[in-house]
């Protein structure tokens, strides 16, 4: 008998049926990730689905009956999906999948646009850890809302159709950076340098800031937008380019914002798919990336309203139902990467194609800011995986004492719900075009199918 354990490459066992239902389901999310580059866009498309799967809009306040399925939208940037289970949600609690839309990204600054050289530029200030100089000489589309001065609001998009311009900041040429090359890359590339090409023809008739002035006139001739409804807008910059996939077989799909939208759609696929006579309540959480701060992000105390509200309806302390309730924060883990190996410790950290990968506990140091998530717990859920035979995996971000990262999880647990991370093993993670292998993505659909039974 064998006693030793061993990751599992997930291809090792599967027939030419299940390696075309992988595929099939990931042609769905490539499709998704196209739509949904932004919280907001994440969102719309998310209530759509929702609908077309028979769910209605709720409001706090109202009573929720055994068998209805709702969706509270928050505020366009944050989603709630509530499926009223027939099970006694005293002893069951409710399941919670919770996974984040928001991406690094560059958002625009409030008043944002100058001219330089007869070069017009819209200032950003980048939002979420990234490395700056990944966002240079890359092709990069503006997705946002405007509120005009009259109230309005107004969605802008520009640069993800195939005639549309895009955007782009530059570098400087290899030629000369003799200087740039001996600098770290902290000191090289700096925040206030990564301004977007947005013109370059002056307005006719205009002796100055003609160059801006000329920009100002298309965004005013397309949106209706003066320079002052800047302040009030929301404006991100981002990759402008469209999943692809990746090698020879097809094996990975490259794209922007797969943290987390590669948790976030397979989160939404189990909800609307899985038979269940459980209480699920599924989160798509804004401001991740920064804290999880402000009334769209998990820290906020929406969640514990919104199981009050369950509490209240279904007549039980929303203490009880609190107590029994599980959560799985469904978000990304570093896949481990052969060409930076050292960062890596290989026996605790997502292979790709090995599955969706468990991290116990993230944070920093030692453990600190971790939600470290209970032998109890993992057991338990251990159980549920197996029972379905969901080829799954543990890990953690990287190698001790290199760096750290954190989740929505704590934000969970302490409303005293038992929460664990999952989430794909992501390659070159918070980079402008990141790398999933197709496997992971099914695996993660599939076990979180599993946790909702
Ligand atoms: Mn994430
Ligand atoms: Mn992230």
């Amino acid at each position: 008998m064998d006693l030793t354990y061993k990751k599992k490459n997930i291809y090792s066992s599967v027939d030419a049926a299940e390696r075309k239902r992988i595929f099939d389901y990931c042609d769905g999310y490539k499709t998704f990730l196209d739509n949904t580059k932004t919280e907001r866009e994440s969102v719309a498309h998310t209530v759509a689905m929702a609908k077309a799967a028979g769910y209605k809009p709720y409001a706090l306040g109202n009573k929720i009956n055994k068998g209805d399925k709702l969706y509270y939208n928050n505020r366009d940037k944050g989603l709630f999906l509530l499926r009223a289970g027939s099970a006694d949600v005293a002893k069951n609690g409710v399941r919670i999948l919770v996974a984040h839309i928001d991406s690094p990204r560059l958002d625009l600054k409030q008043v944002p646009l100058f001219e330089k050289s007869d070069i017009a530029f819209l200032k950003t200030h980048y939002y979420g850890g990234i490395k700056k100089y990944h966002w240079l000489t890359i092709p990069l589309a503006l997705h946002g809302v405007v509120i005009l001065k009259n109230g309005k609001k107004v969605n802008v998009s520009i640069g993800e159709d195939a005639e549309d311009p895009v955007f782009y900041i530059t570098d400087l040429l290899p030629h000369l950076s003799q200087e740039l090359n001996s600098k770290t890359i902290a000191e090289g590339f700096k925040a206030e340098n990564l301004n977007l090409i947005v013109g370059g023809i002056p307005a006719p008739d205009e002796d100055k800031d003609a160059v801006k002035k000329g920009a100002l006139a298309l965004l005013n001739q397309k949106y209706g937008i003066i320079e002052e409804d800047f302040l009030s807008a929301e404006l991100e910059a981002v990759p402008a380019v469209k999943a692809k996939d990746v090698g020879l077989d097809r094996a990975f799909i490259a794209a922007y914002g797969h943290d987390d939208s590669v948790c976030a759609y397979p989160e939404i696929t189990a909800t609307l798919e899985t038979e269940s006579d459980q209480t699920i309540l599924t989160i798509l959480a804004d401001k991740e990336e920064i804290g999880s701060e402000g009334n769209t992000g998990m820290q906020c105390v929406l969640i514990s309203d919104i199981l009050d509200e369950i509490a209240k309806s279904y007549g039980v302390n929303p203490s009880v139902l609190r107590a029994n309730s599980k959560c799985i924060s469904a978000d990304v883990t570093a896949a481990y990467d052969p060409a930076f190996a050292t960062a890596f410790e290989e026996n605790n950290v997502g292979l790709v194609s090995h599955g969706v990968t468990m991290n116990k506990f993230t944070g920093a140091r030692g453990k600190s800011g971790s939600n470290d998530a209970s032998a109890e717990y993992i057991g338990y859920l251990r159980g549920v995986f197996d029972k379905a035979n969901v080829i799954w995996q543990t890990g953690e971000l990287g190698r001790v004492d290199l760096g750290g990262g954190g989740t929505v999880a704590k934000y969970i647990a302490k409303n005293n719900i038992d929460t664990v991370d999952m989430g794909v093993p992501v390659l070159s993670m918070h980079a402008p075009y990141e790398l999933v292998s197709k496997a992971d993505v099914y695996s993660a659909h599939l076990a979180f199918s599993a946790f909702l039974k």
